[in-house]
């Protein structure tokens, strides 16, 4: 599986991070992180998993939904 957060578009709820946080967490900067993920210059976090877990919630309850599973 192939998950993306758009970084730069996160509102900090922190709604992710509540409802998984084996894999987000917020940072100094008030927004989420996608733990372990490779960040591209334009914000962009990339994760490859076998299981994606939480992260389907996590992706459901996003309000600006930039949590996206593939
Ligand atoms: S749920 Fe979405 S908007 Fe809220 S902190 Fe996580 S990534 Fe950001």
């Amino acid at each position: 599986m192939k998950i993306i957060l758009e970084r730069p578009k996160c509102i900090g709820c922190g709604s992710c991070a509540a409802v998984c946080d084996k894999f987000f967490e917020m940072t100094e900067d008030g927004l989420s992180h996608l733990k372990n993920s490779i960040k591209d210059d334009d914000g962009i976090e990339r994760l490859e998993i076998a299981e994606v877990g939480c992260i389907k919630e996590a992706s459901e309850i996003c309000p600006v939904q930039i949590i996206k599973v593939n």
